[in-house]
C-alpha cells in the first residue's frame, strides 16, 4: 500500500503548498474507519481510497479533492458521518463526500443499456461540484483495474456499466485517457476474445512490415526539423477497443481498416500548429473530409487541437493531431484542468474551462457540425435543474419534471398504475401522495383494486400525462354517473305516460335524435342536454305532455311585492334551480343573491332586509347572464369549436374576454345567457367533454365585492 508520505509526495510535486495535515489526518482517519475490512482481492479495504487519491494526483487535483478520495466510502461502508467529515475536514469535503456516497448508492441497472443516458444525466444532475465526479471516476478506474478478484458475473456486470456509463462521462467531461482506459479495462471482460484479436492482428501487421510507428514518427521530425519547427512527436496503435468500435461501426474487416495508427505533434505555439500542418500536408497527401480545426474552434470542454488525415504512398492512412503543451494537457484532463495545481498554485491553464461556465458557454461556442450532439446534450444539461430522476423497484430510471409526486411517477410508469394509486413508498417509507420526488429515489407505487382518479388528485399531479389521465378518468366516471341518472329520469317520464323506458325504447329515441345509441341518449338525458321530454316526444309524439308555458321575466322571482323590482347579484349571478335570497335594497328595489354567497356576511346582521323568495317554476327564458372562466388550448379553431357548442346548447355569448394568453393556452372569461341552473351544467359538461379545454369554471367573483356591496345597500 501506498504510505501517507508517499502520497503526500506525489501531492507536493505539483502542489508545494498542500496542506500535509489534513491529508495526514484524513488518511489516519480513514485508514481507522476502514480498520479490519477486506477487500475481495484480501487486501485491507484501505488500499482502495488511497489508490483512487493516488490516481487523482495524477490529475493534479486540489485538496480537497484528494482528502475526498480518501473518505469516499467512509459514510456508506464505516460507521463515520457527514457531521464527523464536516467537523474534522470541514463542510466543503463532507459535501464532496457525500456527493460520492449518493453516487455510489444509486442502483444502476446493467441490463438496460438504453437507460445509459439517463444515468449519465442523472450523475450530472446530482453532482453540484463536478470533483464529485471525478472522484467517482478514480473509484471507478481503481475497480476496474483490480476486477479480476471479483466474481466472473459481478465483473459482467461493472464492467457494462463502465462501458456504459462511467467511459462516456469521462470522455465528456473531456478526459480522453480516462475514457480510453475504462474501454478498454471493460473490453477485456465484456468480449475478450474480440480484444485478444485485434491485438494479434497489430503482432501479424508488425512482423509483416515491421514498426511503422518509429519510423513515421522519425519522417515526421525529419520534416519538421528541416523547416525550424520545435516539435515532439509521438506516435500509437489505437486502442483495442476503439478499434473494435470502427469495424463495428463501418462494418469493416481489420485488414480494410485504415487509419489505426496515431500520431501527435506537440508544438511550442499556436502558429506552430498550422505551420507543422502545413509541412504535414505538402509532405503527405491529405484525406479529403477529416481535416478539422478544434484550435479555431475549440470543443466546449476545452479540447483544443488540430485533426487531419494522411495517406503515404502505400495508402496506407495515419491520424494526425497537432497541438500546444497547454491544449495538450487540456485534450487529456478535460474539465479537470480547471482544478489542476502546480507550484502550490491553480495551473493557470488559459484553455482549461471552469465546469461551472462549461454548460453555458456551449451554448455559443458551437458551430461545428459534430459539435452539434455535445450542444442539444448541454442544452438538456441545463434544463436537468428541472427535472428529477427516480426509480422503479427494479431499477430503472423514471424522467420527471420537477415538483413531481408519487402520482406523476405511477402514471409515468402505466395509466393502470397511477389509477389504481393508493399510496406510495420512497425509499421504502411510507409517504403521502404530494410528496416531491428527489434525484436518485427509489419509488413504489401502492396500488389497490377498485381505486379509481379523485378529483382531488389534479391538484397533485405535475405532469400532463397524470393530469389528462386523472381529467379523462374523472370524465368517463362523471359519464357513467350521467347515465344512471339519465336512466331514472327516462323511467319515470315514460311511466308518467304509461310506457315503458326499454333499451328498444331508447335506442330509437336516440336515432330519431340523431344520437349514437341509448347509453348517449341516457349521458345527455342526465346532464339535462336534453330534455325527458323531448325524448319522450321523440318516440310517442303524441302522447309528450305539454311544454311548460315560459316563465314571465317580470315574476320570475316568487316572493316580491307586486311592484317591487328586482336585479341578480353581479358578484354570485344566481340562475332559476337555484336557491336564493332576496336583500332588499336602500330606497327599492330588491337584489337577488344565491344563498350561499359569500358577500351576504355583509348584510347579516340586518336581518329586517333579508326577503324569503324563489324562482318561479316552470322554464325560464335564456336571459340570466352568467360568467364561465374557461382555461383552452390554443389551437387554431379552439375557439370557434366552443362557440359552437355554446350555441348547438342554445346558449348565447354575451361577451367574451381574454384575461391570459400563453403560447400553450388562452385563459378567458366568457358571459353566457342561460335559461337555469340544469342549461348551466349542461353547457359545462358539454365543455368539459372537448378535449381542448383545459379547465371550465363558473366564476363567482368575490373581487365584486364592492359592486355587491353597493348591491347590499
Ligand atoms: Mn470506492
Amino acid at each position: 500500500m501506498i504510505a501517507a508520505d508517499d502520497l503526500i509526495a506525489l501531492v507536493r510535486n505539483y502542489n508545494p503548498k498542500t496542506n500535509e495535515a489534513l491529508i495526514r489526518a484524513a488518511f489516519a482517519y480513514g485508514e481507522a474507519m476502514h480498520d479490519g475490512q477486506t477487500r475481495q482481492s484480501g487486501d485491507p479495504y484501505f488500499t482502495h481510497p488511497v489508490a483512487v487519491a493516488a490516481i487523482l494526483t495524477e490529475q493534479q487535483l486540489d485538496d480537497a479533492t484528494i482528502v475526498t478520495a480518501l473518505l469516499h466510502d467512509t459514510i456508506e461502508d464505516t460507521k463515520s458521518t457527514y457531521l464527523e467529515i464536516s467537523e474534522r475536514f470541514g463542510e466543503e469535503v463532507a459535501m464532496l463526500v457525500d456527493g460520492v456516497t449518493k453516487l455510489t448508492n444509486l442502483q444502476l441497472s446493467s441490463t438496460e443499456t438504453k437507460q445509459a443516458e439517463n444515468f449519465r444525466k442523472l450523475f450530472m444532475a446530482m453532482s453540484k461540484d463536478l470533483r464529485v465526479i471525478l472522484v467517482k471516476l478514480a473509484d471507478r478506474l481503481h475497480n476496474m483495474r483490480t476486477i479480476k478478484a471479483m466474481r466472473e458475473e459481478k465483473q459482467l456486470q461493472k464492467a457494462r456499466e463502465t462501458m456504459d456509463i462511467y467511459a462516456p462521462l469521462a470522455g465528456r467531461m473531456g478526459m480522453q485517457w480516462m475514457r480510453e482506459e475504462l474501454e478498454d479495462l471493460a473490453f477485456r471482460v465484456i468480449n475478450p476474445e474480440a480484444r485478444v484479436s485485434i491485438i494479434r492482428r497489430f503482432i501479424t501487421l508488425q512482423r509483416e512490415a515491421g514498426d511503422v510507428i518509429p519510423r513515421i514518427t522519425n519522417d515526421m521530425r525529419h520534416e519538421l526539423d528541416a523547416v525550424g519547427i520545435e516539435a515532439e512527436v509521438f506516435g500509437r496503435a489505437k486502442k483495442p477497443y476503439s478499434i473494435w468500435r470502427k469495424m463495428q461501426e463501418k462494418e469493416l474487416s481489420f485488414s480494410r481498416l485504415s487509419d489505426i495508427y496515431g500520431f501527435r505533434i506537440i508544438t511550442r505555439s499556436e502558429m506552430d500548429c498550422y505551420r507543422a500542418l502545413g509541412t504535414i500536408h505538402r509532405r503527405w497527401r491529405a484525406v479529403p473530409g477529416r481535416f478539422k480545426d478544434y484550435v479555431s474552434q475549440p470543443k466546449s470542454n476545452g479540447y483544443r487541437s488540430i485533426h487531419t488525415t494522411v495517406s503515404g504512398r502505400d495508402g496506407k492512412r495515419v491520424e494526425v493531431q497537432i497541438r500546444t503543451r497547454q491544449m495538450h494537457e487540456v485534450a487529456e484532463t478535460g474539465v479537470a484542468a480547471h482544478w489542476s495545481y502546480r507550484d502550490g498554485v491553480r495551473a493557470q491553464n488559459p484553455f482549461a474551462v471552469d465546469p461551472a461556465k462549461w454548460i453555458a458557454s456551449l451554448t455559443e461556442q458551437f458551430t461545428a457540425e459534430e459539435d452539434h450532439d455535445e450542444f442539444l446534450e448541454a442544452v438538456k444539461l441545463e434544463m436537468y435543474s428541472d427535472q428529477v430522476f427516480c426509480f422503479t423497484p427494479k431499477g430503472e430510471v423514471v424522467k420527471l419534471p420537477k415538483g413531481a409526486t408519487p402520482l406523476d411517477f405511477g402514471y409515468a410508469i402505466h395509466t393502470r398504475i397511477g389509477s389504481a394509486c393508493v399510496g406510495a413508498k420512497v425509499d421504502g417509507i411510507r409517504v403521502p401522495l404530494w410528496t416531491r420526488l428527489k434525484n436518485g429515489q427509489s419509488v413504489q407505487i401502492i396500488t389497490a383494486d377498485g381505486q379509481t382518479p379523485q378529483a382531488t388528485w389534479l391538484d397533485i399531479a405535475k405532469t400532463g400525462k397524470a393530469k389528462s389521465a386523472i381529467r379523462r378518468s374523472l370524465r368517463e366516471a362523471r359519464k357513467g354517473r350521467f347515465v344512471k341518472l339519465g336512466r331514472e329520469i327516462a323511467r319515470s317520464a315514460f311511466e308518467h305516460v304509461g310506457k315503458k323506458a326499454s333499451d328498444k325504447v331508447l335506442e330509437k329515441a336516440a336515432k330519431t335524435l340523431r344520437l349514437a345509441d341509448g347509453e348517449a341518449l341516457l349521458a345527455r338525458l342526465g346532464s339535462a342536454e336534453i330534455s325527458a321530454r323531448d325524448v319522450v316526444a321523440a318516440v310517442y309524439p303524441d302522447l309528450s305532455p305539454r311544454p311548460h308555458s315560459e316563465v314571465d321575466t317580470a315574476r320570475a322571482v316568487i316572493g316580491l311585492a307586486h311592484d317591487q323590482a328586482f336585479s341578480r347579484a353581479d358578484c354570485c349571478q344566481p340562475l332559476p334551480g337555484e336557491r336564493i335570497v332576496g336583500i332588499v335594497r336602500r330606497g327599492q328595489g330588491v337584489i337577488v343573491h344565491a344563498i350561499d354567497c359569500p358577500n351576504l356576511v355583509e348584510v347579516e346582521d340586518e336581518p329586517d332586509r333579508w326577503l324569503d323568495i324563489q324562482w318561479a317554476e316552470g322554464r325560464h327564458p335564456a336571459v340570466y347572464d352568467v360568467t364561465l372562466d374557461l382555461t383552452i388550448g390554443n389551437d387554431a379553431g379552439v375557439l370557434g369549436r366552443i362557440c359552437t357548442l355554446i350555441g348547438e346548447r342554445k346558449a348565447n355569448i354575451s361577451n367574451l374576454q381574454f384575461r391570459d394568453r400563453k403560447p400553450d393556452f388562452y385563459r378567458l372569461d366568457i358571459n353566457l345567457e342561460l335559461s337555469d341552473a340544469e342549461h348551466m351544467h349542461s353547457v359545462i359538461s358539454a365543455l368539459e367533454a372537448e378535449s381542448d379545454v383545459a379547465q371550465v369554471e363558473r366564476k363567482r367573483d368575490t373581487d365584486r365585492i364592492d359592486q355587491a356591496r353597493t348591491a347590499a345597500e
